[in-house]
C-alpha cells in the first residue's frame, strides 16, 4: 500500500476498533480517524445505564485515553465532518473544505436515532438519546423532572426508564407493539421484563400510537395519544430506533438499502471501500431476512466488525462470520442475548423466577437464547450457537442436562 493509507470515516465503536487492531497487527501505513463528535472516541453503551444514573463521568466512558493515539500513530481527526467521496480521485472531502486522500476508505458512520413524525416533537422536554451531548442534556433534565413519558419500549426506552424510576419519577412508556422489545426477544422475557419495570413504578401503555406532543409556551406539556388519552409530561424521550447513516455512501454511488452493502468481506461494490458497524449491510450466516443480509446496532458487531476488517487490510482475509449478541441492563437485571431470533420462533424455558434463560427454536434449530441474570447459560449459549452444536428442545428443557458438557465437546 502507499503512504496515504487507511482513511476511517466515523470515530465510534468499529471507526477506533479497525484502527487500533489495523495497529496491533502491525500495519505500518498512516491510519486516519475522522469523526464528526468533538473529544476522544467513546463507548455508547453506559449513556443510558451508568453515566446516566451518574456512576460513572464522561472520562470513564473514553475506548482510549489521548496518549494512546499518538503513541500507536493514529491520526485523530475529531470535530470534523466528512462531506463526500471522491472514488475517480480516491480523495475523502472534509466539511472544512480539506481533501484527505486514502488507499483505502472505511465507513463506520453509525446510525442516528429516528425521528418521531408527530406535530410538537420539536417541543423544549422532547428527548432523544445517542451521543454524549444528549446524555449530558439528559441527565441535567432528569434534575428538574417529575413527569416523564417514554416513547418507545426498545433497548433505550427500558434502560433510560429503569434509570429515571430509580430516581423515584413518575414514568409511563408508550409503546407501538404488544409488548416491551418485542422484535428482539420471546413473549416469557418481554413479560418478566413488562413486571420487572411495573415492580419499580413504570406505568405502561402498549399497542399505543402517538398522534402528538401538545405543548405549552413552547414547552412539553403532554402526550396525546390515538385513544384520545393524554399523558402529562414535563421531559419526553424518544427511543423508537435508528436509521443507518448511509448518505455519504449513497452519494457516492455505493449500493445502499438500510444499511451499506458489503459482501461477507465487508467489502461496497468499490474494492477500496469497506463499511462496518450500524451502518453496514452484510450477508451472514445469522441472516433472518429474504435476501440472508443483516445489519446489526451493536458494540460486538462493531468490535468483531473491525478487527475483521483490520485482518484482511492487513493481509489475513476471512469473511466475516460472528455469532451476535447483546445485552441490556435494566435495573437490577441483566438480559443477554446470543444469536437472532425471529418473533415466529419458538421458546423453551429453563429456570425460573428472576433468573431464566429461554432457547428459541425454528423447527428444531436452535436460533437464539434470551437469559436473564443468567451469564452461565449466556457463555454456554454463544459456545452452541457458534459451534453450530444440535440442542434439542427437550434437552434445553431439562435443569438435568449438562449443557456445559455439550458446549465443550
Ligand atoms: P457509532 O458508535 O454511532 O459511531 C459512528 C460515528 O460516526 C459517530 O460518532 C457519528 O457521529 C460519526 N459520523 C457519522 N457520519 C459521519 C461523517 N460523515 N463524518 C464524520 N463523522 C461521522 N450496544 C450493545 O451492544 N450493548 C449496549 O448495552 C448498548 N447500549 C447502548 C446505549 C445507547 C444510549 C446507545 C445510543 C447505543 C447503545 N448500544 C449498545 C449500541 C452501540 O453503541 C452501537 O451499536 C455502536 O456504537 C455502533 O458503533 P458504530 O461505530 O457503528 O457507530
Ligand atoms: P430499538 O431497540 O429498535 O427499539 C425501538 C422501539 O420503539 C421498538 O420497540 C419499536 O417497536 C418502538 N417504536 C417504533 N416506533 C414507535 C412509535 N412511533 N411509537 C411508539 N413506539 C415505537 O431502538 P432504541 O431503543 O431506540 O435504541 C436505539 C439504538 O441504540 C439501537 O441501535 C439499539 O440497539 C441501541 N441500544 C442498544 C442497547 C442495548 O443493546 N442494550 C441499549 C440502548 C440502545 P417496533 O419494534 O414494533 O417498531
Amino acid at each position: 500500500m502507499s503512504a496515504a493509507g487507511v482513511v476511517v470515516v466515523g470515530a465510534g465503536q468499529a471507526g477506533f476498533q479497525v484502527a487500533a487492531s489495523l495497529r496491533e497487527a502491525g500495519f505500518s501505513d498512516p491510519v486516519t480517524l475522522v469523526g464528526d463528535e468533538p473529544g476522544l472516541p467513546y463507548q455508547r453503551p453506559p449513556l443510558s445505564k451508568a453515566y446516566l444514573a451518574g456512576r460513572t463521568d464522561a472520562e470513564g466512558l473514553d475506548l482510549r485515553p489521548a496518549a494512546f493515539f499518538a503513541e500507536h500513530r493514529i491520526a485523530l481527526r475529531a470535530g470534523v465532518w466528512a462531506a463526500a467521496i471522491d472514488r475517480a480521485a480516491r480523495t475523502l472531502r472534509l466539511g472544512d473544505g480539506d481533501g484527505l486522500a486514502y488507499d483505502h476508505l472505511v465507513l463506520a458512520t453509525g446510525a442516528r436515532n429516528r425521528p418521531l413524525p408527530v406535530p410538537g416533537a420539536d417541543l423544549r422536554g422532547v428527548r432523544q438519546l445517542r451521543g454524549l451531548t444528549d446524555a449530558d442534556a439528559l441527565r441535567a433534565a432528569l434534575g428538574d423532572a417529575r413527569r416523564i413519558v417514554v416513547v418507545g419500549a426498545g433497548f433505550i426506552g427500558l434502560e433510560f426508564a429503569a434509570v429515571a424510576a430509580a430516581r423515584g419519577l413518575d414514568v409511563t412508556v408508550i409503546e407501538a407493539a404488544g409488548r416491551p422489545m418485542a422484535r428482539a426477544v420471546s413473549a416469557e422475557t418481554g413479560a418478566f421484563f413488562r413486571g420487572a419495570h411495573e415492580g419499580i413504578g413504570v406505568r405502561f401503555a402498549f399497542d399505543a400510537a402517538i398522534l402528538a406532543i401538545e405543548g405549552e409556551a413552547g414547552r412539553v406539556a403532554a402526550v396525546r395519544l390515538s385513544d384520545g388519552r393524554s399523558v402529562p409530561a414535563d421531559l419526553v424521550v424518544v427511543g423508537i430506533g435508528v436509521l443507518p447513516n448511509q448518505e455519504i455512501a449513497a452519494e457516492a454511488g455505493l449500493a445502499v438499502a438500510d444499511g451499506i452493502r458489503v459482501d461477507a468481506f465487508l467489502t461496497t461494490i468499490d474494492p477500496a471501500i469497506s463499511a462496518i458497524g450500524d451502518c453496514a449491510r452484510y450477508p451472514s450466516p445469522f441472516g433472518l431476512g429474504h435476501d440472508g443480509t443483516i445489519r446489526i446496532e451493536s458494540v460486538q458487531n462493531a468490535i468483531d466488525q473491525g478487527r475483521c476488517l483490520a485482518a484482511r487490510l492487513g493481509g489475513r482475509p476471512a469473511a466475516y462470520a460472528a455469532l451476535p449478541w447483546f445485552w441490556s441492563d435494566q435495573g437490577r437485571h441483566k438480559l443477554q442475548i446470543a444469536g437472532l431470533a425471529a418473533p415466529s420462533d419458538a421458546g423453551v424455558l429453563r429456570g425460573s423466577g428472576d433468573a431464566f434463560s429461554v432457547f428459541r427454536f425454528r423447527g428444531d434449530r436452535l436460533t437464539a437464547v434470551e437469559s436473564v441474570n443468567r451469564g452461565g447459560d449466556h457463555m454456554i449459549a454463544r459456545r452452541l450457537l457458534g459451534a453450530g452444536r444440535a440442542l434439542t428442545a427437550a434437552e434445553a428443557a431439562d435443569p438435568r442436562f449438562d449443557l456445559k458438557a455439550l458446549a465443550m465437546g
